[in-house]
This record gives C-alpha cells, sequence and structure tokens, in this order.
C-alpha cells in the first residue's frame, strides 16, 4: 500500500494502540457539525470530556460544604495542589519535591527569576534565543531595567546562523566563551514556539554552568509534548503553561521546577506568601515565616481550585497513558506528516522545524513558497484549523492524544488542493 493514500493513513489509525484516546476529546465542529481538524493544540489544547465532571465534583462541594471544603471536600482544597504534583513530575521528567503547579505562565518566570537572576556588578546579563515567545523577552527586558541595567545592551540574544531559522550550540557556546563571565542567566524556550527545534537541555545547562551563570527553561511547548528531563538536564528552573499540550483550559495555571539541589536553600531571594509556610503552622497566623522545602516553597496564595480540577482531569489522561507512548505515537505521526509535505516537493514547501525526531515535539512549521495570510485563511475555510506566524510560517501541531494519522492525511491533501488551484 503507497504511504501516500488515505487507506495507509486509515490503517495507521488502526493499528494505532492510542487511537481510542480520541474519543475523551471534545473535538470542535464546524457549522454543518463537521469534525474540524485541529492542528492547535500547541496554542489552546482540546477539552477532555472528563473535564466537566472534575469542575462540577468542586462546585457541589463548594454548594454543599462551604469553607468546610478545604478539609471536607471529596478532594480536599488544602492539600488539592498536592494531587498534581507526582503526574506533573511525571510529565516534566522531575522528581516531585521539584514541582509545583502555580500562577500562571510569566508570572512563574518572573518568580524564578527573583531567584535565580542575582545581577551583579560585573555579573549581569542575560541570554534569550533571538525569536523567544514575546512575554518571555519582555519579562526578562523588565528584570534587567528593574535592576537597573539596560534591556538592549545587556539582553544578549543567541542567534540563528544567515538564511538558517535553527540555533546552533556552537553558538552559544562562542558567546559565552567571549562574554560568560558577565552573563547572570540564561532563560531558554526548551521547544522554540516558531521552529519548534528541542533543545538539548542538559547540554545547554552544563555549557551554562561551566561558565557559572544559572539557568532556566520555559518550557511551554515542551511539556506534554516531548519527554522533558528536567531533573537529568541540571537546570535549575523551569516553567510551563497547562493549556497547550496539557489541555487544562484557557488561561490554566501553570507548572513549575525548581531543582532538587536549591530545595533546602533558605539562603535563595524570593518572594514569600502564605502558602510558602510550613503547612502544619499555616494556620496559626502569627508564626514566624517557616519556609516550605522544594518547589512548594515558592507558592504565595491559595490556589484557585476549579482551574486546577481541570489540571487534575487531564493529567489523569497524561497519567494513564505516560509521556513514553506518547511520545512514541508522536513521532510517528509527524514523522508521516512530514513525509506526506515532502510530496509536494522541496521546492514549495520548506519545513523550517529539525528533520531529526530528537530535535523536535509533534509541531512542524511550514514555510510555502510566496505564501502570505491568504493561504492560512484558506486552510481555516477548508475546516483546518492551523496556526499562522507572520511573517510566512505555518504551525501545525498534530498531538499524539487525539490527533490521527488521517488528520495528518487530510491536511496535506487539502494544503495540495489550495496550492494546486493557485497556480
Ligand atoms: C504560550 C507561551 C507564553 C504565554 O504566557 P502566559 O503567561 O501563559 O500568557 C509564554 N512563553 C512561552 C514560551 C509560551 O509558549
Amino acid at each position: 500500500m503507497h504511504k501516500a493514500t488515505l487507506d495507509y493513513a486509515k490503517k495507521q489509525d488502526e493499528l494505532d494502540e492510542l487511537s481510542n484516546y480520541r474519543n475523551l476529546f471534545h473535538i470542535p465542529k464546524d457549522k454543518h457539525g463537521n469534525e474540524l481538524i485541529y492542528m492547535t493544540g500547541n496554542s489552546l489544547g482540546l477539552q477532555p470530556k472528563q473535564t466537566k465532571a472534575y469542575i462540577n465534583q468542586e462546585l457541589e462541594d463548594w454548594a454543599n460544604l462551604g469553607v468546610e471544603g478545604h478539609t471536607e471536600a471529596k478532594n480536599p482544597w488544602l492539600p488539592y495542589h498536592e494531587f498534581l504534583t507526582e503526574s506533573m513530575a511525571n510529565i516534566v521528567g522531575a522528581k516531585p519535591i521539584e514541582v509545583i503547579t502555580m500562577n500562571t505562565l510569566t508570572a512563574n518566570l518572573h518568580f524564578m527569576m527573583v531567584s535565580f537572576y542575582k545581577p551583579t556588578k560585573s555579573r549581569y546579563k542575560i541570554i534569550i534565543e533571538s525569536d523567544a515567545f514575546p512575554s518571555d523577552k519582555y519579562a526578562v527586558e523588565s528584570q534587567l531595567r528593574h535592576h537597573g541595567f539596560d534591556d538592549k545592551e545587556d539582553l544578549i540574544l543567541w542567534k540563528p546562523r544567515k538564511n538558517g531559522a535553527l540555533l546552533h550550540y556552537d553558538d552559544l557556546e562562542a558567546i559565552l566563551k567571549k562574554h560568560g563571565n558577565e552573563v547572570a542567566l540564561i532563560m531558554i524556550g526548551g521547544v522554540n514556539y516558531y521552529t519548534g527545534q528541542y533543545f538539548d537541555l542538559k547540554h545547554i545547562t552544563q555549557l551554562g554552568h561551566k561558565h557559572g551563570c544559572t539557568v532556566g527553561f520555559d518550557c511551554a511547548h515542551g511539556a506534554g509534548n516531548v519527554a522533558l528531563n528536567l531533573h537529568d538536564s541540571g537546570a535549575d528552573f523551569a516553567v510551563w503553561c497547562t493549556y497547550k499540550y496539557l489541555n487544562s483550559g484557557p488561561g490554566s495555571l501553570a507548572g513549575c521546577f525548581v531543582h532538587e539541589k536549591h530545595a533546602y536553600r533558605k539562603d535563595l531571594n524570593r518572594f514569600t506568601g502564605w502558602w510558602s509556610h510550613n503547612k502544619q503552622t499555616r494556620f496559626n497566623m502569627r508564626q514566624e515565616f517557616d519556609l516550605l522545602p522544594g518547589a512548594e516553597g515558592w507558592q504565595l496564595s491559595n490556589p484557585p481550585i476549579l482551574s486546577m480540577a481541570a489540571i487534575k482531569a487531564s493529567l489523569d489522561i497524561f497519567n494513564e497513558v505516560g509521556i513514553k507512548k506518547l511520545t512514541n505515537k508522536s513521532k510517528k505521526l509527524t514523522g508521516y506528516f512530514e513525509f506526506l509535505l515532502k510530496q509536494l516537493g522541496e521546492d514549495v514547501i520548506k519545513i523550517i522545524t529539525p528533520q531529526n525526531p530528537k530535535e523536535r515535539g509533534c509541531q512542524l512549521s511550514i514555510q510555502v513558497l510566496n505564501a502570505n495570510k491568504a493561504l492560512h485563511n484558506n486552510l481555516t475555510k477548508a475546516g483546518i484549523i492551523s496556526d499562522w506566524r507572520e511573517p510566512d510560517v505555518i504551525r501545525c501541531a498534530p498531538t499524539p492524544l487525539y490527533n490521527s494519522f488521517q488528520d495528518v492525511y487530510h491536511i496535506v491533501d487539502k494544503l495540495k488542493d489550495i496550492l494546486n488551484k493557485k497556480n
């Protein structure tokens, strides 16, 4: 059977041991009731059908118990975040003491920089990737200004080479050789949102630490997408959101990792609140501050339980599948997508995401010759939800939990139609 046929795609779906997980999700439909082909799990993951029941449980307990729900709810609210920790730790390759679900992503990035960006007179610069997600860039720029430094001069950009989109470790090493003793922090997107390049976190961390810098990652495009190994990477901290690949709903709470080596450090400067205080004595209220060890010690507030319920609904699915099976399927699915795209002709379609499956997750970032936003609009008209990034990139992320080989077949088929009509 030829690989570039719908029959082949159907066969792959039959062979796929995870294909039934699609049924656990609400798939958006067009106005005629036909399922759309959803390729934007990298932007907002789809809703698990069980999310409603998880949230309803908390609404009911709140209705029936009021404040008693803190201790008497089916899932008591006081320790609710603990119900997420182990699953979250498995997803990002960390130990439970290293992981906390709290706040939102950019807020967590700032809280981490309060502790891990500690500039001195001689060591104060920050390195980020030149194509960093805007929020990350704004966050580090504002940290530089906050400490009285210059947000242009003192921000070093790790840039792609001429005519390329990807970053090379040699170039980072060259920056560090030249400026390493002035750099306080390296903060990189673990999987770049634009190109889909998945960096070798351990390699970057080792380079940074060799030059005396702290190293942190924004893993918003990594969590639930690739088998992150945060503990082994040795990174000082990491942050991520839960509304992209982790399917926990728009604006849901974010994740945060602080390496075990920092778990018991009381010397690290940080912003604190009553939720960073010892759980046993938290409600004595008049106690001297007593810091919780581990990532929990960075919490400030009692968290929004309704959002955490949605996170729990999703993590329970991840827990059942396991990140290994997920990434195995992901490699096949994205590999098939890549294969089909190449059939359209490499003179027309250029994939800027790395070809090596180890250097990417499920997302492919596609440049189409002479394309503009009209192409993206035509895809949308054809029932394909993809993501357009100026100037000329379409990002498509076939996620292994709810996308199928047939989805991937159909998107390339539609793309072919659109391109043929144009010519
Ligand atoms: C999605 C994303 C964000 C968004 O930040 P919020 O604080 O959740 O609005 C920031 N950084 C990266 C790298 C992202 O992918």
